[in-house]
């Protein structure tokens, strides 16, 4: 057999590695293994594709596996859990600025070529990968801080934005098929341009609190841009890595908009954010009740089943692992311990699912929503850690509510329910939360990490 058919059979086994890989992503129990088996498959690919005798030089591949590894491994190392989703984005816009350099750098080998078939993956790769990058950037930015978060809005926007669209469309039928041969620089760098541009115009309008949702779609184009720098250089590991990214980064957006029963569109066109919601203050029911450490000790004490119910807080305080000492304590101590993860609770996808792992819970203990909800009614005492969007009652009961049709955790229909965090705040739709005026409902003021631990002591302490 020549190489070029071991180097095939080598990139097959890769992308079945990258297939059950992602498949085992799906469930919290074989997520570690499923990671690391489509890495393996990643590192399969890379050596046989170094192999091939048509790499030129292994100079330069040298020094950017050096410096790529350095910037990687420190950056990873340096992050806050809480700075994850920008990291991401980064990530993602590094992955659409490598396709859009592939695309061009082969724009100068094919500038003869008359084939649309061999330009139009070049243009593709080009015009996903610019969008990709300045997107990202642009969403980077927000996450960080850096600019606004809230969405950026002016009139004629959509038009703007469909003009552009419409352009660089046009360029692209003008460059693939050749039409003015002779201004085909103008019209390929004057595409490339425009794709930097509209990264920036399709993510300004879109608010901060959607911002994950939009880094999912912007790695499903950087999957498709790579999908199409791998047909420019024609390497099938390329493309079939490329196309699942693409793939799996879409899916990840629909489950994303359902979690938040918000439909794409919504998410890309509406400018969610620009206007707070207004809040009829007089709606709210009484006075929210503080508790103590030590009370909330004794009603978990009592209690023989507990759901715990995180958020993006519990990752803000970094508070997983006293979280998990405490669901120990509870259990030894005879209650029925569930910790209930919403799917958008946190600020990414499998946020919750992560930081827990991190701790080591028991995945027999972590459970959906859906599972939670039927038996919410006889639930003792939910602990709300830091959660506030995806325990709010509004979504369930209120109409003109902005997050009106969220599936929720239903903490408010357990017996009794504990909320910790630092203040009154909204969490991230920035909207009130009658759930912290409910009857069955006490406040345990102050940081999530140090409250949890006040219990963890209490519990150690007396037993
Ligand atoms: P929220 O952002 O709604 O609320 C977090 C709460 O944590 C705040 O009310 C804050 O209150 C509290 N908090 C912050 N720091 C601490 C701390 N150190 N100790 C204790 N409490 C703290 O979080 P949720 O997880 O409930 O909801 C996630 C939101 O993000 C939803 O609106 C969701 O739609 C959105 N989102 C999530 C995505 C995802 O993929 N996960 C994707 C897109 C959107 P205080 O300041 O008073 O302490």
């Amino acid at each position: 057999m020549d190489m070029k058919l071991w180097v095939n059979l080598a990139y097959i086994i890769a992308a079945i590695a990258f297939i059950f890989g992602l498949k085992m992503l799906s469930s919290a129990r074989t997520a570690r293994r499923g990671n690391l088996i489509s890495a393996l498959g990643m590192l399969l690919a890379i050596i046989v594709t170094l192999l091939q005798k048509d790499i030129i030089s292994y100079e330069w591949i040298i020094l950017g596996v050096v410096v790529g590894g350095i910037i990687g491994a420190s950056s990873a190392r340096l992050v806050a859990m809480t700075a994850m989703p920008q990291m991401v984005a980064v990530f993602n816009g590094f992955g659409g600025i490598a396709s859009l350099l592939v695309g061009w750098s082969e724009y100068h080998n094919y500038l003869g070529i008359i084939s649309w078939g061999a330009l139009l993956p070049i243009y593709l790769a080009v015009i996903i990968g610019g969008i990709t990058f300045t997107g990202s950037l642009v969403a980077y930015g927000k996450l960080s801080g850096r600019i606004t978060g809230r969405p950026i809005l002016f009139s004629g926007q959509r038009l703007v934005n469909a003009l552009f669209l419409l352009l660089i469309i046009v360029a692209g039928v003008f460059y693939i098929g050749k039409l003015e041969p002779q201004y085909t620089y103008w019209i390929f760098f004057s595409a490339l341009g425009l794709s930097l541009l509209i990264g920036v115009m399709a993510v300004i309008p879109i608010g901060g609190a959607d911002m994950p949702v939009v880094i999912a779609l912007l790695n499903s184009y950087s999957g498709l841009a790579a999908c199409a720098a791998g047909f420019v250089i024609l390497n099938n590991v390329l493309i079939v890595a490329g196309a699942l990214v693409g793939a799996s980064g879409i899916i990840l957006t629909k489950i994303m908009c359902k979690a938040m029963n918000r439909s794409l569109a919504n998410v890309l066109f509406s400018g969610f954010g620009a206007v707070k919601a207004k809040q009829d203050s007089s709606q709210q029911q009484g006075e929210a009740k503080p508790i103590s450490i030590e009370d909330c000790y004794y009603i978990l004490e009592a209690a023989q089943s507990v759901i715990i119910a995180p958020g993006y807080g519990m990752a803000v305080a970094q508070a997983q692992h006293v979280v998990r000492e405490l669901g120990d304590l509870l259990t030894a101590n005879g209650a029925e311990v569930r910790y209930a993860i919403h799917p958008v609770a946190g600020r990414m996808p499998g946020h919750m699912n992560v930081l827990l792992a991190e701790a080591n819970v028991d995945y027999d203990q972590l459970s959906t929503p859906d599972d939670v909800n039927p038996t919410m009614d006889a639930v003792d005492v939910c602990v709300v850690i830091g959660a506030n969007d995806v325990v709010n009652p509004a979504a369930r009961d209120d109409e003109n509510s902005p997050i009106y049709g969220m599936p929720i955790i239903d903490v408010d229909r357990a017996r009794s329910v504990i909320v910790l965090k630092r203040s009154m705040a909204a969490g991230f739709a920035g909207i009130d939360n009658l759930l912290f005026f409910a009857d069955n409902t006490r406040m345990l003021f102050g940081d999530a990490k140090s409250s949890v631990a006040g219990l963890v002591a209490e519990f150690k302490s007396v037993n």
